[in-house]
């Protein structure tokens, strides 16, 4: 638990389908969802806000298993 890093969303944006539902459960609000030059919303961690307790990864679709 100590040091844990800020979790990765995705690296490439296949990794993510944009469903929000990281932004939904993040308690800490650090998450904002931001538009690329396509229209499509990605998530965005604030490092200052978030706590690294890893729930939005758990709640991802695409990645929740592998953490
Ligand atoms: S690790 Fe926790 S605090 Fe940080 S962005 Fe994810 S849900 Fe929010
Ligand atoms: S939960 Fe996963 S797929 Fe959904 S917006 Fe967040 S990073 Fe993208």
């Amino acid at each position: 638990m100590v040091n844990r890093k800020i979790p990765v969303l995705y690296i490439r944006k296949e990794e993510c389908c944009g469903c929000t539902a990281c932004y939904a459960i993040c308690s800490k609000e650090a998450i904002s969802m931001v538009e690329d030059e396509e229209g499509f919303e990605y998530p965005q961690i604030d490092e200052n806000k978030c706590v690294r307790c890893y729930q939005c990864i758990n709640v991802c679709p695409i990645k929740g298993s592998k953490v």
